[in-house]
């Protein structure tokens, strides 16, 4: 099954991907009429602060299986679709009485009001995947808009594997490149850092993106 896979690395906290997914989830799909539309359409997708200074993580539901939020709402509000394999909210079964929030290990429950219940009422609101876009044969919309690679969508395994590809090509032309010279291993993050982007600049070609 396929899903979005999200690299920290190369997240640049740029927010495009929060932009692109309001306006996925808007009536108009477009950005300039999406501002004015009352209930205002809400990212699903949150752009935070990473764990190092000037790093950032876009954080959005797992659609784990199974689903924690599922198991605890008394209302059957939230289901499994079995052909994409996600974890969907009945937006008028919702009652927001926030107990999928309380049990969500990842903190990417929001409460909004969302066009299907009207301006007057909130429920609970977070990513479905795409799910209209899926069955049109598109990518997610954070996916398309993410110039930076940091968010991926394909089968999980396969994106893991293009992942350990990429590194081992990226510590082979490192040490290549230190023609005999012992490998300096750094001892910070942005060292860290340094080292990858001028492993990959060295590298520019000889891997899997
Ligand atoms: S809302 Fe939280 S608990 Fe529910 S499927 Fe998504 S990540 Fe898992
Ligand atoms: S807030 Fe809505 S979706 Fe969440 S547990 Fe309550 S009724 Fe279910």
């Amino acid at each position: 099954m396929k899903t979005v896979f999200v690299n920290p690395e190369r997240c640049l906290g740029c927010h495009q991907c929060e932009i692109a997914c309001a306006v996925a989830h808007s009536s108009s799909k477009e950005v300039s009429l999406a501002l004015w539309e009352e209930p205002l359409p809400r990212r699903r997708i949150h752009v935070e602060p990473g764990p190092t200074y000037n790093t950032s993580f876009a954080n959005k539901c797992r659609h784990c299986n199974p689903a924690p939020c599922e198991q605890v709402c008394p209302t059957g509000a939230i289901h499994r679709q079995q052909d994409h394999d996600l974890v969907l909210i009945t937006a008028t079964k919702c009652i927001a009485c926030a107990m999928c929030a309380m049990v969500c290990p990842f903190d990417v429950l929001t409460y909004y009001p969302v066009a299907e219940t009207g301006p007057q009422r909130v429920v609970a609101v977070k990513c479905d995947g795409c799910v209209d876009r899926l069955s049109r044969g598109d990518i997610p919309a954070c996916v398309e808009a993410c110039k930076a690679e940091a968010l991926v969508f394909g089968e999980l395994n396969e994106l893991l594997k293009a992942g350990r590809l990429r590194e081992s090509y990226a510590v082979v032309a490192a040490t290549t490149m230190m023609e005999g010279q012992a490998p300096a291993v750094p001892e910070t993050v942005h060292a860290w850092r340094a080292w990858g982007a001028s492993a990959e600049e060295a590298t520019q070609g000889g891997g899997e993106r």
